[in-house]
């Protein structure tokens, strides 16, 4: 027995609605946002969780532009954002979705979760947004981070004071054989009648070999720190960058800040320690949105390429007033800071860390006048 051309439409024309009541009942209970805008970057649909979400009824909404939902600085920019991406194609936020942050009716921000999707037909383009309110996350992720910071804290002291110990313990022999070597020569120089240049010589030999004992004995400490540690794995650097990132904004104040995640698609993943190499991201990240405090602009830009030898390049790079010229020298040379309340341990670490790796840690100038920190990793593609 056929169907008939008006029961295939009767049907097709159920499961039409069917999917619509699908859809609207899973939109009425999911506790995610969703937005749907078109080219034009004006709202034509506004979900009840989006209402909640940004206390805004839908009625208030559609029609307007979704840029009312933003902070400044992408309030100002977002018709660029759609812009670029019609003419370009070049996606920078499809289908990766982005910690950011969003703007209730009452000019509040609050940290959001974003993914956005693109559907198109032969007449329009539509975006869809899903947004998660990170608000209550993270205060969670806030105080365990501020228990981590504490802990790390802690063990980074202890750490100092037993490698401070251990050093001062074996380098206490080699420096006393010095000393005791340095004033028998001086004590035959001080003698009377002509000088044992045999006795004199063997003193200073034996001082200069006790001097390379001492700096042997610091190179091993510091191989045996480096090696203790290191547990390298291939990690996929976008959820590297993308997670030392966030950590390191919980507890500062990323106000305003225009933050860009960007991997080259030749770049997967790199062969590091997870918990090391966060360590870094989340210090040059650090340093970076500090360096930003007074900045009008503040531009935050975490980067990665293919570099020569099977390496990749990672920069990261802000708008800050650049590095205090007497810091270039000695950037890296533990305890030197130039804030009131600075360690001056960050960048040390960081390079320990990355030449652990076998790679290399540098700062240059960034193209908006602050400072790009670049360090190389070893590719496990
Ligand atoms: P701390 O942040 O505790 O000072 P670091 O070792 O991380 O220790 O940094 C050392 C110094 O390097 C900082 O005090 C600052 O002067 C300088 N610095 C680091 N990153 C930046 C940056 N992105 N822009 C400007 N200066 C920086």
């Amino acid at each position: 027995m056929g169907v008939t051309d008006e029961e295939t439409e009767g049907l097709i024309a159920r499961d039409h609605s069917l999917e619509q009541a699908l859809l609207g009942s899973i939109l009425a209970t999911v506790p995610d946002a969703l937005i749907v805008i078109d080219m034009a970057g004006r709202i034509i649909s506004f979900s009840a969780a989006a209402q909640r979400m940004f206390q805004y009824a839908e009625s208030d909404v559609l029609g307007e532009n979704i840029s009312m939902l933003m902070p400044s600085p992408d309030r100002e920019r977002h018709d660029g954002y759609i812009d670029h991406y019609v003419q370009t194609g070049e996606k920078r936020i499809i289908g990766v979705g982005r910690l950011t942050t969003a703007r209730r009716r009452d000019g509040s921000t609050f940290p959001i979760e974003l993914s956005v999707g693109e559907v198109r037909d032969e007449r329009q383009r539509l975006f869809t947004g899903f947004i998660r309110d990170l608000t209550e996350r993270q205060k969670t992720e806030r105080r365990v981070a501020d228990l981590q910071a504490e802990l790390a804290h802690a063990s980074r002291v202890t750490a100092m004071g037993t490698l401070a110990s251990a050093l001062a313990h074996e380098l206490n022999q080699p420096l006393t054989a010095i000393a005791n070597y340095l004033e028998a020569g001086r004590d035959l120089l001080d003698g009377e009648g002509p000088v044992d240049r045999e006795m004199l010589r063997e003193a200073m030999a034996e001082s200069a070999a006790q001097a390379l004992r001492a700096g042997e004995i610091i190179r091993s400490l510091r191989e045996f720190i480096r090696r203790g540690e290191t547990m390298r794995q291939p990690e996929p650097l976008r959820g590297l960058l993308a997670e030392g990132a966030a950590l390191a904004f919980i507890g500062m104040d990323s106000r305003g800040i225009d933050m860009d995640i960007s991997v080259d698609k030749d770049v997967d993943k790199v062969f590091v320690n997870r918990v090391q190499m966060q360590q870094v991201i989340i210090n040059l990240t650090k340093n970076a949105v500090e360096a930003m405090d007074d900045s009008p602009v503040r531009i935050l830009r975490l980067t990665a390429a293919p570099a020569a030898d099977g390496r990749v390049e990672v920069v990261i790079a802000d708008s800050g007033p650049g590095l205090e010229p007497n810091m270039s020298r000695t950037l890296f040379t533990p305890f030197t800071t130039s804030k009131a309340s600075g360690m001056g341990v960050g960048l040390s670490i960081s390079q320990t860390i990355v030449e652990g790796h076998g790679g290399r840690i540098w700062a240059m100038p960034s193209p908006w006048g602050g400072t790009a920190f670049h360090f190389t990793l070893d590719s496990a593609d």
